[in-house]
């Protein structure tokens, strides 16, 4: 790849792959090679990460099989909270599994461990440690009968879905900049809007996220009653259009899916990209 100028830091530098839509929400075409390394590398930690490991994309790419950076489909269900804020760690076939735990109440040890047996083994491991031999050990276990056993094969599991709005915001700025970018080329790199638009992602792509942008929403309720129609359908989908307030909007619907969609102001004046009525679409297949 030749030297050109990198479409978020503005300086010239060798290009790289740049997938306008993370490469593990399943985008195998749509990319743009006009993204510098060190760029391409901060928005994936800082920008694009949030979205991709977000509860409710990992429960989307689950249900898709679609494969991460490490090779592995996420399991958003893989740590939840019991009643009492213990740590559940519920594996792929949703076995839950609490996390054994050793603690010393007074002069008792309480252990919480999925199993009987494993419990033995941590106690017998804890009492060797105080210098008990191992008959010592067998025989404090069968005077003490110490282990209660708990039913705790369908503890009530308690998941953290709280979404940080602005980050998704942040994420699909990213998506609708570069593909503006991508079908308006040179005159929107210079568009002032396009400007701040670049300094807010280039400082979150060094992990500054003191800047923010108004003009980012999520898709307007007519939209997505359109959407919902769709779910289903496999793809994610782009709009480039102009609306009354001759603004330049990008719609960045990711999986046909309400709460991951979103209208994005991309310029302020619309009127000198000279697209009238059309709306330029992109549809993306899920690969
Ligand atoms: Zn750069």
């Amino acid at each position: 790849m030749d030297e050109s100028l990198c479409i978020i830091c503005g300086t010239v530098k060798k290009g790289t792959e740049e997938h306008i839509i993370p490469k593990s929400l399943g985008n195998e075409s749509l990319k743009i090679y006009c993204v510098c390394k060190e760029c391409n590398s901060g928005l994936g930690a800082n920008v694009d990460s949030y979205l991709v490991n977000h509860m409710f994309t990992q429960i989307i790419r689950q249900s898709l099989g679609l494969k991460g950076q490490s090779g592995e489909v996420p399991n958003p269900f893989k740590k939840g909270y019991d009643r009492e804020g213990n740590i559940v760690h519920v594996n792929g076939d949703f076995v839950p599994r609490t996390l054994p735990r050793l603690e010393q109440v007074g002069t008792k040890v309480r252990i919480t461990a999925p199993s009987r047996e494993l419990a033995l083994t941590m106690l017998r491991k804890k009492l060797s440690r105080q210098g008990f031999s191992d008959v010592q050990i067998e025989q404090y276990i069968e005077r003490e009968n110490i282990i209660r056993e708990e039913n705790v094969h369908h503890p009530e599991i308690r998941y953290d879905m709280t979404v940080d709005l602005n980050k998704f915001y942040l994420s699909a700025l990213k998506i609708a900049y570069e593909y503006g970018y991508h079908k308006l080329g040179k005159l929107f790199y210079n568009d002032e809007t396009a400007q701040y638009i670049r300094m807010i992602l280039f400082n979150a792509s060094n992990g500054n996220f003191d800047y923010t942008y108004e003009k980012v929403r999520l898709l307007p309720s007519f939209m997505t009653h359109i959407i919902e129609k769709a779910q289903g359908v496999n793809c994610h989908m782009l709009f480039l259009h102009q609306d009354t307030a001759n603004q330049l909007i990008v719609d960045v619907i990711l999986f046909m899916t309400p709460v991951l969609s979103f209208s994005v102001c991309i310029s302020n004046n619309a009127l000198k990209y000279r697209i009238g009525n059309e709306f330029i679409t992109e549809i993306v297949p899920i690969q």
